[in-house]
């Protein structure tokens, strides 16, 4: 496909009415208050034509697909779902990720978290970690409000992170389903490949 090239062309002089820049002015404010008597026609008429949210009172319900922060998988005995295997500590590209490997005898688990922090000051909600994941054990939630008044107080430890599994079904279920899907389109393998 070549590629179409547009020449824009410029005037070099400008007249002395756009010096002024009075069209352009106009031309705004008529776009303005054009906007802002058909909103407020549908405000009155009762057929509003502009799409508001009254936040925080009202939110939006993010699509399965929408990344906020990254959250742990909570299992039902209150343990990570993680293995601390640091994969996901490998794919972050901004190395938000710090974990700590443990065992955890008295659960007969050879190998949890101990500590699982992510420094949410440099987090960019990429989700690679999620990718990267080979247990479901971290995934992105729709929680976007995040605020601190200094560094400190974005990184988010282990019990911050951890979100009950069934709060999480939703992006659970939209990630087996894009898994499977990206899966069908694979083509079958040759017998004793
Ligand atoms: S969402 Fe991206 S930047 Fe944030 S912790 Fe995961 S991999 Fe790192
Ligand atoms: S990739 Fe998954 S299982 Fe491995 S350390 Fe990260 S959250 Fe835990």
């Amino acid at each position: 496909m070549t590629a179409r090239v547009v020449t824009v062309r410029r005037k070099e002089q400008l007249g002395w009415a756009q010096r002024t820049y009075l069209p352009a002015i106009l031309k705004g404010l008529a776009t303005t208050s054009r906007v802002f008597f058909r909103n407020l026609g549908g405000w009155l008429s009762g057929k509003p034509t502009a799409f508001v949210v009254q936040y925080p009172e009202e939110r939006v319900d993010h699509p399965d697909a929408f990344r906020g922060m990254p959250v742990l998988v909570q299992l039902e005995n209150g343990l990570p779902k993680c293995v601390a295997c640091g994969l996901c500590e490998f794919a972050c590209p901004t190395d938000c990720i710090s974990i700590v490997p443990g065992e955890l005898p008295e659960h007969g688990i050879e190998r949890w978290p101990t500590a699982f922090d992510i420094d949410m000051s440099r987090c960019m909600f990429c989700g690679l970690c999620e990718e990267a994941c080979p247990e479901e054990a971290i995934v992105m939630s729709r929680q976007v409000e995040l605020a601190g008044f200094d560094r400190a107080s974005m990184l988010y430890e282990k019990a911050d992170l951890l979100v009950p599994e069934n709060l999480l079904e939703r992006r659970l279920g939209f990630l087996r389903s894009e898994y499977d899907r990206k899966h069908a389109k694979l083509p079958a393998r040759a017998p004793g490949a």
